[in-house]
């Protein structure tokens, strides 16, 4: 049962049951379309109120269905829209918890509308690149200030219903958005009960599409708007578009305003812009779904963490779970470097305070669930504990072997490592089915992406728990297995040894860096570099040399590292900087540096096309994307997409490194791989 229908003492409430939300997948809205035409036939029905059962009216399209040919089948929400602006008695919505996106452009068609207080109202079709496609663009401005309608159309954001109320009540306009506003949500349905009663008489009967739409206040508003899109969403059409159907409710009558939509809906539907949209908005659902694990494994409770080692990472992973209410110890050997990280956590929460993102109380409700110890036996009792010591196996085997000792039974055991053998490291104890890798990005407290690597071993349970406490600390995890760098840094070792190699070919850095961030990239390869420090990438490659000794890869960025550019904190890297300015100014000895090493090594350099470089970058992605899919270490395309997404800055609009080179056709990514193959240094394209 989707919708529901009664008739009480003259009136028909008709409730959309449809759990978690009131989604309007297509059986709901046959079955509300059907309920109202029995209400209308109804001779002891003399109005109407439409409600969502639980705590939703609506939130809008039902995801279930999204993609289907379920989302447009008829009843499509615009032909119910139709069908209440033909309705020969009052209707009046009862808005309750949630009204989003169809749920509102349907609260929007009603006649009259009550709501309570804390009720989510948004339009949030931008956000998956496209604008409200039943009416909303034309129908909200002609009861809100245009200037609300701008904000809460083009940003989808969520607004409150007790904000709506009170502007709508300040407004100068004279429509309204609520006819009832009741704050308490218990008397919500009796007052509106009382009012449908009163108005069921009215005639004629108002409807929104009847008013005109209210006029800016300021006659800038729109080319305002815009300019600021520009700088924010200038890779997004939705936006923009969002504006210009506002636009055209000022301009044009209702019925060509909502033609005006339709054909502006139909063009955003298409564009890759969305399509890439909303294929991160399935990715990141499914995301959560782990393979062999069922969604009913019973969780272990943590109450508790330890965090060992309080460097870089350590002191950021531990304000994750301070940030949520869950105590942290955290264990360093070094009495100064323990020391040094408890001052990293302090400064950062003051940093926040000091932004006004946080209360001064806050940051010290936070800095004291943060405990610095300096031995093993006081963690006992940690229900998980991460391990972020040095990259050496050696001091990671001793740590195992301490925790292994005195942790509790059936507490977690996780390693931050970002490359070494998690099977190995989960052999050191006798409990590889509590081993597991959690592998926080820099900074930890900032950064969203979380990869939880699976061991051989590592229990179901665990899998789950881990899953779950990442969406507690706001994280988005994506399972790999193991294997040198998981996903994201496996991948990365191809983006950048390309990015080397256009080099010896005849790029100069800020030529591949220009080109990849007019892709969408925030920042280039070597600008990159330069910030994250050239050594550190180069203290992998030298243990990575010791590993392989015939890996193939390029010696320019130990020839700048032996010069000791290690980037912005020697103010000399890829580029030159100036003292406490982040700025890259082209380096000549750089440029000059790469041109000798051509030279030396007889490679004949050429001019590179921009197109090139962004082929050669981005499908050195994809390809080990591809063959990481093909080992078994990633579950699904868009789990590489996502921690692309979210973790190095891939540009949403084109979706992750998988949809983009799916939607350039994998033959064709093969032919070009192909192509690669023929040119310099071809040997390291094996497909
Ligand atoms: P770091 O050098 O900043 O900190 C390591 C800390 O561990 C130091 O404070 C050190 O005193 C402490 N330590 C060393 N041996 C110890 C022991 N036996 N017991 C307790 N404490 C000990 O290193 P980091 O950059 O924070 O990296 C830590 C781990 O996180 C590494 O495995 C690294 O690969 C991984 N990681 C780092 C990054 C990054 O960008 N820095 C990103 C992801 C993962």
């Amino acid at each position: 049962m989707t919708v529901t229908m009664q008739i009480n003492s003259s009136l028909a409430i008709i409730t959309i049951d449809n759990p978690p939300v009131n989604g309007l997948g297509h059986a709901t809205r046959a079955a509300i379309a059907e309920c109202l035409k029995g209400a209308e036939a109804n001779p002891e029905v003399f109005a109407v109120l439409l409600t969502g059962s639980a705590k939703a009216f609506s939130g809008g399209a039902d995801i279930k269905e999204f993609g289907t040919e379920k989302t447009f089948a008829q009843p499509s929400l615009p032909a119910l829209i139709e069908q209440m602006d033909a309705y020969t008695k009052p209707i009046v919505a009862v808005i309750n918890g949630v009204c989003m996106g169809g749920g509102l452009e349907l609260a929007l068609a009603c006649h009259y509308r009550g709501a309570t207080s804390g009720v989510q109202i948004a339009l949030p079709e931008v956000k998956l690149g496209l604008l409200p496609g039943a009416g909303g663009t034309q129908r909200l401005p002609r009861l809100l200030a245009m200037e609300t309608c701008v904000s809460m159309i083009s940003s989808g954001q969520i607004v409150l219903s007790d904000q709506l109320a009170l502007s709508t009540a300040q407004s100068s306009t004279q429509s309204t958005l609520f006819d009832v506003y009741e704050p308490d949500p218990q008397n919500l349905f009796a007052r509106a009960q009382d009012f449908a009663r009163d108005i069921a008489a009215v005639r004629p009967i108002p409807r929104v599409r009847d008013l005109a739409a209210n006029a800016p206040i300021k006659s800038d508003l729109f080319s305002t708007a815009r300019s600021d899109l520009m700088k924010k969403s200038k890779h997004f059409p939705a936006p923009f578009a969002c504006l210009d159907a506002l636009e055209a409710s000022l301009t044009q009558t209702f019925d060509e305003g909502i033609k005006t939509e339709r054909a502006i809906f139909q063009r955003l539907l298409q564009s890759l812009e969305s399509s890439a949209l909303r294929h991160i908005f399935m990715a990141e659902r499914a995301a959560g779904k782990i393979a062999g694990v069922d969604a009913n494994t019973p969780l272990r409770n943590i109450k508790s963490v330890a965090v060992i080692g309080a460097g870089t990472m350590g002191a950021g992973i531990a304000m994750n779970f301070a940030n949520v209410g869950i105590p942290v110890q955290i264990l360093d050997l070094q009495a100064a470097s323990l020391e040094k990280g408890l001052e990293r956590i302090r400064n950062n929460y003051q940093s926040s305070v000091s932004k006004g993102k946080l209360t001064p109380a806050q940051c010290e409700q936070r800095c004291a669930l943060i405990v610095g110890v300096d031995h093993y036996a006081a963690i006992a009792q940690a229900d998980l504990v991460i391990e972020a010591v040095f990259e050496d196996m050696q001091v990671k085997q001793s740590v195992f072997e301490q925790l292994d000792q005195v942790m509790k039974t059936g507490a977690i055991l996780a390693s931050n490592t970002s490359t070494l053998d998690l099977n190995q490291i989960a052999r050191f104890t006798k409990r590889p089915q509590d081993v597991i890798g959690l592998h926080f990005f820099s900074p930890a407290n900032v950064m969203e992406l979380l990869e939880i690597v699976r061991g051989e071993q590592t229990a179901a349970d665990v899998l789950a728990t881990c899953s779950a406490l990442a969406k507690k600390i706001k994280k988005t995890a994506v399972v790999a297995g193991v294997c040198d760098g998981f996903i994201g840094n496996r991948m990365l070792e191809q983006y950048t040894k390309q990015a080397a190699f256009l080099l010896e070919e005849g790029c100069t850095p800020q030529q591949v860096d220009h080109a990849i961030e007019a892709f969408g990239f925030a920042m280039g390869p070597f600008r990159m570099s330069d910030l994250a420090g050239n050594d550190i990438s180069w203290a992998i490659r030298k243990r990575r040399l010791m590993a392989n000794p015939h890996a193939v890869y390029s010696k320019l960025g130990d020839l700048l590292c032996e010069q000791g550019r290690f980037g912005q904190k020697t103010q000399a890297g890829w580029y030159d900087y100036q003292a406490n300015d982040r700025t890259a100014h082209s380096s000549d000895l750089v440029n000059q540096l790469i041109k000798q090493y051509a030279q030396t090594q007889g490679i004949a350099q050429r001019p590179i096309s921009d197109e090139e470089i962004v082929q050669r970058l981005v499908l050195a992605l994809a390809n080990e994307g591809r063959k990481i899919l093909r080992d078994g270490i990633a579950a699904r395309a868009s789990d590489i997409d996502i921690v692309y997404l979210k973790g190095y800055g891939f540009p949403l609009h084109r979706g992750g490194p998988m949809f983009y080179a799916d939607h350039l056709g994998w033959d064709k990514v093969d032919s070009l791989l192909l192509q690669f193959q023929q040119g310099h240094q071809g040997g390291t394209w094996t497909l």
